[in-house]
């Protein structure tokens, strides 16, 4: 299911961006040339994809949980190093993520590429690092039902970056564990060296 973009907010994005557009030109920006022309309803776009709508991704993750598979193998699944982008509810800039998840499934595992899209939908919104991290962890324990889930991520936050402190170096770092990887210390700590190693790759 592609995600769609709603008509009536992008409506609603692009006078935002024809405000941002008269602000720039009163800051002596020449947005009245061919440059310009269509920006206001380019960017309302570009925007719009990175926050998708709500109900939307609901129905989406609803069905990336109906596909699974019965699976004997009861051990650590990872998925690692997804970059994955939103934007931060304080000041609507955006966020690049590194995300790496994990679960322990019970008697049935999500297909290959199901992790990937996971953290790619939960990401596209305005929503605060620490929410993300919750969302996805448990999203693989309680509706998964698997023995346990694990989610790490790294966050390169443009508020932080590109103004403000202007940090551009600092990464915030949030992780979630439940079930096995919250009750098992060992578990735990073999998913963050598994995560937190150098990324070498099989080809
Ligand atoms: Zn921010």
């Amino acid at each position: 299911m592609a995600i769609e973009l709603d008509p009536q907010a992008l409506s609603l994005f692009t006078e935002g961006y024809d405000k941002i557009l008269q602000g720039l030109a009163r800051l002596g920006y020449t947005t009245h040339d061919d440059n310009f022309k269509d920006t206001a309803k380019r960017a309302a776009k570009g925007f719009h994809e990175l926050v998708h709508d709500q109900n939307q991704v609901g129905a989406e993750v609803d069905a990336l949980l109906a596909k699974t598979f019965p699976a004997k193998y009861s051990e650590m699944v990872i998925s690692k190093h997804n970059t994955c982008f939103g934007i931060c509810p304080h000041h609507l800039l955006p966020v690049i993520y590194r995300i790496s998840l994990a679960y322990i499934p019970h008697d049935k595992v999500l297909g290959l590429s199901k992790l990937s899209r996971l953290a790619r939908m939960i990401a596209r919104g305005p929503k605060l690092q620490e929410d993300l991290t919750h969302d996805l962890a448990e999203i693989l324990h309680t509706r998964l039902g698997s023995h346990g889930s694990a989610v790490y991520i790294e966050g390169l936050h443009m508020c932080m970056a590109a103004r403000g402190v202007g940090a551009h170096e600092a990464r915030l770092i949030t992780s979630g564990v439940r079930g096995v990887f919250l009750d098992q210390a060992t578990t735990r700590q073999e998913f963050i060296k598994l995560v937190v190693a150098p990324q070498i790759t099989v080809v």
